[in-house]
Order: structure tokens, then C-alpha cells, then sequence
């Protein structure tokens, strides 16, 4: 497939008026600590990615119509909305498209990479009425990880898991070459800080605390942080 300079990738939700599912976890948590690690892998790569969740929203067609200007006024070439399902008693990954394209060929390759952590394959489905999917001008999917109210797949939930799964997937479809520090992936996760966030908001995020933090960056006053710095989290 040809290959890509840009990409969009849209954390979903996490906005006032769009909020996310509420079950076992809350899909806003997974959609971020998903997407956020997806984003640090893909511009690991020297990717273009630009990232489409707005800073704030006014109803939730500002949302969506916010997310899809940064795709289009950015020039991806192609777009990827992170989401996380609520259904009772259902479980597994979908993904969503306007079938019969460069989307479902794209998905098609990072289904499998998906489902081979152990999820359930619920295919590729065709929603072509979705905002971002159909107002976006360059092919676009929208991804189910795994349904954030599932006790089968919030056991042992690893949003690093699902986003390296995700992120072979886009590289396999792209022909991307991946970053070269592949062996060391379980032991350590990078974060890059943004607004809002503090030493105790990430810690918490990631299961750890704020003096480890504090200990394996190096940091020399916990309370000041900057926007865009790169953290070791374990
Ligand atoms: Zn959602």
C-alpha cells in the first residue's frame, strides 16, 4: 500500500458534551492512555501525526466537526479514531469504516494484530454514517479496541499492548519501519506530558507514584512539569 507522510489520530471523547462509556473502566481513560502511547510510537517513527481531540467543545457536533477540521486542515493522509465499546455481555474488537477502500484494506491488516493478543474478532463493519468517518477527505477508521464494560476484556486490559497491536498494524499497512527499541517494550513506557497534567495525574494513570517518577526522570521539583517533555513511566 502506499506509504503515508501524515497521519491524523483522534483520541475520542475526553471533551465536555462528547464524554465516553462508563463500565468496568471509563472509555475516556482507556481512549487516552490508548492513543496517547499510539501517538509517541508513530512519531517515533518520524511520522507527521497530528493529534484531533480539541481542547475544549461547545456540543458534541463541535466535537467531531473540531476533530475532523485538524485532520483535513493538517492534509493526513490517513485518519484513526480510538474508541473503546459498551455493549452488556458483548466482548471484542471491531472496526469501523466505509468499506470497499483504502480503509478497509488498511483494516484488515491491523484487525489481526488485534485479535492475536487474544480479543475476539468482530470484524470490520460498515458505518459510513459516522461524522468522522464520513466527513473526513482522507480514508478514515474508527477502532472498537475492546469493550470498556467487559469483564473478558478489561481483565488484564493493557492499553500498552493494544497500542503497540495497533501501532504494528499501521505499520504493516504503510510499510512504516518501526522505531529500533522493539525488546525493551514491557519494561518501559514513555509519556509525553500535556496541558492539565501533573506528576500525580500520570503516576496515578499509570500504576505507579509520584516519587518513582520523580526518581527515574531525574525531576528536580515534582511540582513543575512542561508541556511536550518525555518521561520514562514505571
Ligand atoms: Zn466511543
Amino acid at each position: 500500500m502506499s506509504k503515508i507522510n501524515t497521519i491524523a489520530i483522534d483520541i475520542g471523547h475526553n471533551v465536555s458534551f462528547d464524554g465516553g462509556a462508563v463500565g468496568l473502566r471509563t472509555e475516556d481513560s482507556l481512549n487516552l492512555e490508548v492513543g496517547r502511547q499510539l501517538i509517541d510510537k508513530l512519531r517515533a517513527t518520524g511520522l507527521k501525526v497530528i493529534e484531533c481531540l480539541p481542547q475544549s467543545a461547545n456540543s458534541l457536533v463541535d466535537s467531531l466537526s473540531k476533530r475532523v477540521q485538524a485532520a483535513n486542515d493538517g492534509h493526513a493522509d490517513f485518519f484513526v479514531s480510538i474508541h473503546h465499546n459498551y455493549f452488556e455481555g458483548a466482548h471484542g474488537t471491531e472496526i469501523l469504516c466505509i468499506t470497499g477502500g483504502r480503509a478497509e484494506e488498511v483494516t484488515k491488516i491491523i484487525l489481526p494484530e488485534i485479535t492475536n493478543l487474544g480479543f475476539t474478532n468482530r470484524g470490520v463493519k460498515d458505518r459510513r454514517e459516522l461524522y468522522v468517518l464520513k466527513n473526513t477527505n482522507m480514508s478514515a477508521i474508527l477502532i472498537e479496541c475492546a469493550f470498556c464494560d467487559s469483564p473478558i476484556d478489561m481483565n488484564n486490559y493493557s492499553p500498552e499492548k493494544m497500542a503497540e497491536a495497533i501501532f504494528r498494524g499501521i505499520c504493516k499497512a504503510f510499510e512504516i519501519n518501526g522505531p529500533v527499541n522493539n525488546t525493551s517494550s514491557d519494561q518501559t513506557n514513555y509519556y509525553t506530558v500535556v496541558k492539565g497534567d501533573t506528576l500525580y495525574s500520570i503516576a496515578k494513570r499509570y500504576g505507579t507514584t509520584v516519587q518513582r517518577l520523580v526518581e527515574v526522570n531525574d525531576i528536580c521539583d515534582a511540582n513543575v512539569i512542561r508541556v511536550g517533555e518525555r518521561m520514562v513511566v514505571r
